[in-house]
């Protein structure tokens, strides 16, 4: 029976990874969370963990007090988080949201674990630190994002310099088809209204300004070791084919399924094996008809930024999710209109002090100071 640690155990990823666990008979050792208190108790409780981390010192003492009465102990911050990441357990799966699961990752990467990565800012911002770690310790990478796990899947048993490109699909978002002049006034509600996936905010914002799929290509980039002008991005409404890969001799191997993450996180854990899928399983003739094409990039400015930045390379991808991550968070209070987001990454994408070699403080420094510049920039 694997062991598991799940970091952002209480968000729509870990819930899901939770929902795996429990039909798969994982032990789970320990759990993180940002501050849902109230989730991350009944989690521990049911899965009788060892320990669990609150980022939110606070409510970290609150739940100490809550758990008295077991043996299970807590940790609090972001010591407290990256201590579980690294307990002893077979696997790390890191569901936790932005640029704060990087040092988790590592964490548990110098634990010489392997590591199911749905956080894709890990290696948007840390990439190349994180595959450097990674080979050292001699521990898997292994993606939860559906489109690197469908293209994972598709490289499985075929040598990786036959791969000629990788076709990496969008669902399109909820705003797909529209103008810039559509968008113009576009509200929080309709943003977060996604046609296919049900994901935490962060993201469902992420996807209706296609950043999501920029962070996606910088993510295949660290991912597959291809450069980002061999990724063609296609926007396939109906998100049947989570992905795929060319090869040299033309045939395109690409997985299919319902749009449905249990089945990434699914097979994150049993790789390579495969284990019997208890979910929905995909009914081809019902959905009739698959449809592709390229994505708008003049509405949608997002995607050419996240290229570009990795593209330049260095900390530019870095200025790109801090500054991101700080203007997702605006639009979400209210704050700025949504096209403003990618006008705010922009800015923070030309003002960063570009260094090709890197450490994991100028990497920190980057995102601090790529949030200042959308904050001066409002
Ligand atoms: P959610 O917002 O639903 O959940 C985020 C999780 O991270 C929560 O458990 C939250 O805890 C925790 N968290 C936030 N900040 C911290 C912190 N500082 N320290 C520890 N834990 C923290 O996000 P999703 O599950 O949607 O996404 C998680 C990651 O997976 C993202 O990187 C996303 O891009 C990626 N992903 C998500 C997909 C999806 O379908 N949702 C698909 C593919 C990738 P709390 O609840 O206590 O705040």
């Amino acid at each position: 029976m694997k062991k598991l640690v799940i970091l952002g155990s209480t968000g729509s990823i870990g819930t899901q990874a939770l929902e795996v666990c429990r039909r798969d008979g994982y032990k789970v050792v320990a759990l993180a969370a940002g501050g849902n208190i109230e989730l991350l108790e009944k989690q521990a409780r049911e899965f009788k963990v060892k320990a669990v981390a609150v980022f939110d010192e606070i409510k970290a003492k609150e739940l100490k007090i809550k758990l008295a009465d077991t043996d299970i102990s807590v940790f609090s911050g972001i010591d407290g988080v990256c201590f579980v990441a690294g307990m002893e357990a077979d696997i790390a799966l890191n569901s936790i949201v932005g640029i704060a699961g990087l040092r988790p990752t590592l964490a548990a990467i110098e634990s010489g674990k392997d590591i199911a990565l749905a956080n894709k800012e890990t290696l948007v911002t840390g990439g190349d630190i994180v595959n450097a770690k990674a080979k050292e310790k001699g521990v898997k990478i292994l993606p939860v994002d559906s489109e690197h796990s469908a293209i994972f899947q598709s490289l499985q048993g075929s040598p990786q310099k036959s791969v000629r490109k990788i076709l990496l699909t969008a669902s399109g978002g909820p705003f797909y088809k529209k103008t810039r002049k559509d968008l113009e006034n576009a509200t929080v509600k309709e943003a977060l209204n996604h046609p296919n996936w049900s994901m935490g905010a962060k993201i469902t914002i992420d996807s209706a300004t296609l950043m999501n799929k920029g962070l996606e290509v910088i993510e295949a980039v660290h991912l597959f070791g291809l450069p980002a002008s061999d990724i063609e991005v296609l926007v396939h409404r109906q998100s049947i084919v989570h992905s795929g890969v060319e090869f040299s001799d033309g045939a395109v191997i690409a997985q299919l399924g319902t749009p449905d993450m249990r089945l990434p996180i699914q097979y994150a854990l049993t790789y390579p094996q495969r284990s019997d899928y208890a979910f929905e399983h995909l009914n081809l003739a019902d959905i009739g008809t698959l449809t592709f094409e390229k994505p708008d990039t003049q509405t949608f400015r997002c995607l050419p930024l996240c290229i570009k930045a990795i593209t330049e390379g260095g900390l530019k991808p870095t200025a790109v999710n801090g500054a991101n991550e700080q203007a997702v968070k605006l639009f979400l209070e209210g704050k700025i209109k949504f096209l403003q987001i990618a006008d705010l990454v922009e800015k923070a994408l030309e003002s960063v002090n570009n260094k090709k070699e890197f450490t994991l403080d100028d990497i920190l420094e980057t995102d601090k100071l790529s949030r200042e510049c959308v904050l001066k920039n409002i």
